[in-house]
């Protein structure tokens, strides 16, 4: 296996947890320099939710270059951003009876954030925002004030004077963390100001696969609504299928103010982003939040493809069949292996076991990557094994996937 060696006292963009040299990608699998293939559990942190290098989007960027089709437009409008957005909102808006103004904040997910963090503290003219225990919403000043990750935000200093954090769903134990966010709120005493906003990942995908209970999420917006909160889903990594459905909040029936999309919405792994605004909300004038690569015309061309997808429910079914498939392995692996004092835990194909000892999930994601397998760890101490596979994955490349997972357990247990 080809080490850095060379590169390591030069750069710090080596990979230290897939020490190779990727070369090449298709579906779910990917070869490195030396000819070793490897399985994608990982897909680029749930930017590959369609595979690699997926045939109909390949061809369509290609056909568009040599059309000449304009790449990058600033703001203007092209024929490609407008056949996206037409798209997204005849496939994806109005069948859900969804009302949004689509913005592009920028090419990342933070981006996304960023901009959410902004539109709200304008629309209601207050500072602080809520977010909860091990969320993470992304690297920047803004994105990192309200991710929950001590480590990320520490380091840097991050002011919280503008941020508050309350416990997720399930980490109170033996108390109700709603009633605890309704204290916070209800108390002028406690000096947390009326925020403008709770954001929040309805599965928690860096913060170990926390999944929050449907309930638990409608009693959160029930809260926004009383206390004229606007709430901010960050569907970054959930979303765009990964937990069953387009929006990861869909089946809570939760009509989020803001949305953050990115990762998989550029289809093929180009960099893209979406912020969708609830009209009365999209109060910003022109120029007021701009950015020069706001909207790649190639993620564009990608990203609508990548939509017919959606165009019936077929997918989503099979995205939770194969969840389930997953998700039922886990569960049998948890009990045969007591050792990892386990618990599977996630939705649709955001799955996930957390391990007990310490060390452990890092040491089982590093044996993987040995025998072929990608995967990564999540979680606050890197204590949760994390499987994304991409949503396309057929049967067999599951099988493989999760049996060298089993063995990557036996190995590093016995
Ligand atoms: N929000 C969530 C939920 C994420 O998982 C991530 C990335 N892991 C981000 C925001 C930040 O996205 P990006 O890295 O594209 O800026």
């Amino acid at each position: 296996m080809k080490v850095f060696d060379e590169l390591e006292s030069a750069v710090r963009s080596y990979s230290r947890n897939w020490p190779t040299v990727f070369e090449k990608s298709k579906g779910y699998k990917l070869w490195d320099e030396d000819g070793n293939e490897y399985i994608d559990f990982f897909s680029g942190a749930g930017a590959l939710n369609y595979g690699h290098n997926h045939d109909k989007m390949q061809e369509k960027i290609i056909d568009y270059i040599q059309q000449n089709g304009i790449t990058h437009s600033l703001d203007m409008g092209t024929t490609a951003r407008k056949t996206f957005l037409q798209r997204f909102h005849d496939v994806i808006l109005k069948p859900r009876n969804l009302d949004y103004k689509v913005m592009f904040p920028g090419p990342t997910g933070t981006n996304a954030v960023e901009s959410a963090l902004k539109i709200a503290r304008k629309v209601t003219g207050r500072e602080t925002v809520i977010s909860f225990t091990n969320a993470f919403h992304g690297m920047t000043i803004g994105s990192l004030s309200v991710t929950g990750n001590a480590f990320k935000r520490h380091g840097a200093g991050i002011p919280l004077h503008h941020s508050v954090s309350m416990p997720f769903d399930g980490y109170m134990e033996g108390h109700d963390s709603i009633s605890y966010l309704e204290m916070f709120l209800e108390d002028k005493g406690s000096g947390v100001a009326l925020p403008a906003a709770i954001i929040l990942e309805t599965v928690q995908g860096e913060g170990g696969v926390n999944t929050a209970s449907f309930e638990w999420l409608k009693k959160v917006e029930e809260i926004c609504r009383r206390w004229g909160i606007l709430l901010i889903v960050d569907d970054v990594q959930a979303g765009c299928g990964r937990t069953g459905t387009f929006f990861s909040f869909e089946p809570a029936g939760l009509q989020p103010d803001v949305v953050c999309l990115s990762k998989s919405i550029g289809g093929i792994g180009l960099p893209m982003a979406l912020t969708l605004i609830k009209p009365e909300y999209d109060q910003w004038g022109p120029g007021e939040h701009n950015g020069t690569f706001r909207g790649n015309n190639l993620a564009f061309v990608a990203a609508t493809e990548a939509l017919s997808f959606w165009k019936d429910d077929s997918f989503s079914i099979s995205v939770r069949e194969k969840g389930e498939k997953v998700r039922a392995t886990l569960e049998v692996l948890v009990e045969k292996y007591p050792e990892l004092q386990g618990e599977a835990r996630g939705r649709g194909l955001m799955q996930g076991i957390a391990c007990g000892p310490e060390g452990l999930a890092s040491q089982i994601c590093r044996d993987a990557f040995e025998s072929g397998l990608i995967i990564e760890t999540s979680g606050p101490e890197d204590e949760v094994v994390k499987l994304l596979p991409p949503l396309t994955i057929d049967e067999e490349g599951l099988t493989l996937g999760l049996n060298i997972l089993e063995k990557s357990i036996q190995h590093v247990l016995h």
